[in-house]
């Protein structure tokens, strides 16, 4: 079965109303200001699903800034996993900066069935310092939730929403943390190129990395190249739906010259095992 770890829903009230959340929200600005940027409802996710065979999507909130619009947000994407239980599992958003609310949303996720906390992007001020977010992250850690982050590579070209969470500051992260399951998204921008040094690989104990967008990114080279230097069982397929098709990605995934069984990690198994499904 096919997992998509890397998708994007919004209910149909912020679908119909783009305008008035661009005007709320600095990252939803970022990303979706632009008309032509595509919203998807879990109606439209499940659409998609069945229509390019993936079994199971994984949805992923956006790091919404205010504490309200993260519960909004989460309380969708709970009621979507009770509407398709077999087909969505959820990852809930806090507002990293405000602790006690962070704390408490983080518990209210776990108890409506929330899997993680995701696609988090903390700011830099709080990768600098990262005592600053300790508590919510153990809190994380605690109650068995896996945490996604966006990654951004140093170099190369920018685009709406890259920012600034490269290697630099994922792997100060992983260090301070390292019972967290994390999932760096988008390849880690980069960061499995330093598995090569042995204390970075030895770090990487539950540190996985998603092919989130990959195409906008990076030739079809880095799916073997990542299998190779962060492992086959670290990588996990994920769309960015509705950024991106999944078959756009299942496509190029089925022409590269991999074992099957590297693939079979790559599109599900990995994914189950870290899901515990
Ligand atoms: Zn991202």
């Amino acid at each position: 079965m096919i997992i998509d770890f890397h998708t994007h829903i919004f209910s149909p009230d912020v679908v119909r109303n783009r305008e008035k959340y661009v005007n709320l929200d600095p990252l939803f600005a970022q990303l979706y200001a632009n008309p032509k940027a595509a919203l998807a409802t879990a109606d439209d996710l499940i659409g998609v699903m069945n229509a390019q065979g993936i079994g199971i999507s994984v949805v992923q909130n956006i790091a919404w800034s205010d504490a309200g619009l993260c519960r909004a947000s989460n309380d969708y994407i709970m009621e979507s996993t009770v509407r398709f239980p077999q087909r969505l599992i959820g990852f809930g958003m806090v507002a990293l900066d405000s602790e006690d609310s962070a704390l408490a949303e983080v518990e209210r996720c776990t108890r409506g069935g929330l899997r993680g906390i995701g696609e988090v992007r903390p700011e830099l001020r709080l990768l600098q310092d990262l005592d600053l977010i300790r508590p919510v992250i153990e809190s994380v850690i605690k109650h068995g939730l896996i945490l996604l982050t966006h990654s951004s590579e140093p170099v190369g070209h920018s685009y709406a929403g890259k920012g600034e969470i490269t290697p630099r500051y994922l792997y100060p992260l992983i260090n301070a943390f390292p019972d967290l399951k994390l999932v760096c998204a988008h390849w880690g921008g980069g960061l499995p190129f330093y598995t090569l040094m042995p204390e970075v690989k030895k770090a990487m104990n539950q540190v996985y990395f998603d092919s989130a967008a990959s195409p906008y990114l990076y030739s079809a080279g880095i799916y073997g190249q990542v299998a190779i230097l962060a492992g086959e069982d670290r990588i996990l397929f994920g769309s960015d739906y509705p950024l991106l098709q999944p078959r756009r990605l299942l496509a190029q995934i089925e022409e590269l010259a991999l074992p099957p069984e590297t693939k079979h990690k790559l599109l599900g198994n990995n994914a189950a095992r870290l899901l515990g499904i």
